[in-house]
């Protein structure tokens, strides 16, 4: 029996997503298998709040519930999570927002084989591919287990043995006047073994450095500094310790025209004049195409038109934004004498509308009524 999703993340029904984001950060944390080392109960609440919160945030499938409960959410593919890794890897990005960076660090045990390090790779991509999400490949150098000794560090027939110089413990003592001071031991570097013949690939290690190629798929809508955390795609771990995770810093190369504020995309586009004032259609770039306009008679220049849902996907799923189209009006230039005839009457007819109304006024001020007749006169 599956429990109500509101109930497990205790919040209200018409909880707003700020809320039921924070109510599951909470739990989150009560019951991350690091605080909850081989604790079956907090794996499995773990879990079932991961759940909850992934179809309680997502605005589609928080509908299905509240209409249909589990069966409508299950109705539409949702399957819920099968571990506490599928947890992590699904929502790795928001859970570099609750708990850091830090967080790799997590799996590496005092007494157990060392985790292997963290790596960072700065990625630059294109304003589109930050737009519409990319698939890449890229190359990174990093420590992999050794394939001779399978990561021992030590050479075939080679025994491994209790360390001498510590008998196993890994420290030494040693006294400088009153005090006792423990240390690393120099020999077996704390592990409390040593094998008699070290791996000649390896130099005894159990790694080496390789290149590897990773995939990574970027998720439209990452900006500059959007974080990716790809598991276990990080160094080798040291006599089998667990793999480090690597981090992907993205960068956003800056578009040609378009420019990003939030999850909009901005640009300008030029019209002249007599478009401005006479209205046209346009047709303008987007960032998967193009798009038609229209402009009303009477743009100013800097009135900008809004295309609805042409711009950034929110990366949190929270829906798209737009694109936000500015007019630039163009004041012509290296007129031909026709034009100039023509923008002379133009400006003729201008002066008169003008005049006609300051001459309507006075004449209103000083006849009253009578002024009907004047206004007809002059214009
Ligand atoms: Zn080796
Ligand atoms: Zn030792």
């Amino acid at each position: 029996m599956k429990r109500d999703y509101y109930e497990i993340l205790c919040v209200e029904r018409h909880a707003s997503q700020e809320e039921i984001k924070k109510a599951y950060r909470k739990l989150a944390l009560k019951y991350h298998p690091d605080r909850n080392p081989d604790n079956k109960e907090a794996e499995d609440k773990f879990k079932e709040a991961a759940e909850a919160y992934d179809v309680l945030r997502d605005p589609e499938k928080r509908k299905l519930y509240d209409l249909h409960g589990h069966a409508g959410v299950e109705g539409a593919g949702f399957r819920g999570f099968s571990g506490t890794e599928d947890v992590f890897s699904s929502f790795s990005d928001l859970f570099e927002d609750f708990f850091g960076f830090s967080t790799g660090q997590r799996r590496s045990r005092r007494n157990g084989p060392e985790a292997g390090s963290d790596l960072r790779y700065d990625l630059t991509i294109s304003f589109k591919e930050a737009a519409l999400g990319a698939e890449k490949e890229i190359d990174i150098v990093r420590y992999e287990n050794c394939s001779v000794c399978n990561g021992t560090g030590a050479a075939e027939g080679s025994e491994i043995i209790t360390c001498p110089t510590c008998n196993g413990a890994g420290q030494v003592i040693r006294t400088e006047g009153f005090f006792r001071v423990s240390s690393i031991c120099p020999r077996c570097s704390g592990e409390g073994t040593v094998m008699t013949e070290p791996c000649r690939s390896c130099a005894g290690h159990g790694r080496v450095q390789e290149r590897r190629r990773v995939k990574v798929h970027i998720p439209a809508g990452v900006d500059t500094g959007s974080r990716l955390r790809l598991r276990n795609e990080g160094e080798a771990g040291r006599r089998g310790g667990p793999r480090g995770d690597l981090f992907i810093v993205i960068h956003v190369e800056p578009h040609e025209f378009f420019q990003r504020r939030g999850n909009d995309i901005l640009n300008s586009e030029m019209i002249s004049m007599a478009e401005a004032a006479l209205g046209c259609t346009i047709t303008v770039p987007t960032i998967d195409g193009e798009a038609e306009i229209n402009i009303p008679a009477g743009t100013q220049n800097g009135d900008s038109i809004t295309l609805k849902g042409r711009g950034f996907p929110d990366i949190r799923g929270g829906g798209n934004g737009n694109q936000v189209v500015f007019m630039k009006v163009m004041v012509p230039e290296n007129l031909t004498e026709r034009q100039k005839e023509l923008l002379k009457e133009f400006a003729d007819i201008e002066k008169e509308k003008k005049e006609g109304g300051f001459f309507r006024k006075l004449f209103k001020k000083a006849a009253g009524h009578g002024s009907e007749h004047a206004r007809h006169d002059v214009s």
